[in-house]
């Protein structure tokens, strides 16, 4: 088991009723990228999937927001998300 996974585990975001996702566990494992971004849940009744960042995928987009915020003087920040950010 991983080290990531949550102690409590999430509910489908789309349909509450369809109650906790799964681990997510493909059939040819994870690949580093997968596990570097952080742990994945599906759920088991429809498509819907929520990542659970890892703490490495949020300090890279921490640091990625504060470069942005460096070169975007008042940036209104999450409202201009659709923006590439640098
Ligand atoms: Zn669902
Ligand atoms: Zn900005």
């Amino acid at each position: 088991m991983s080290s990531t996974a949550l102690a409590e585990r999430p509910t489908c975001p789309a349909t509450p009723a369809h109650g906790y996702l799964a681990l997510r566990d493909p059939p040819g494992g994870w690949t580093p990228e997968q596990r570097w971004c952080g742990t994945w849940y599906d759920c088991t009744r429809c498509t819907s999937g929520v990542l659970y960042p890892s703490r490495a995928l949020r300090e890279q987009l921490a640091a990625q927001a504060a470069r942005h915020r460096a070169g975007c003087p008042g940036c209104p920040g999450p409202a201009h998300r659709q923006d590439p950010w640098p």
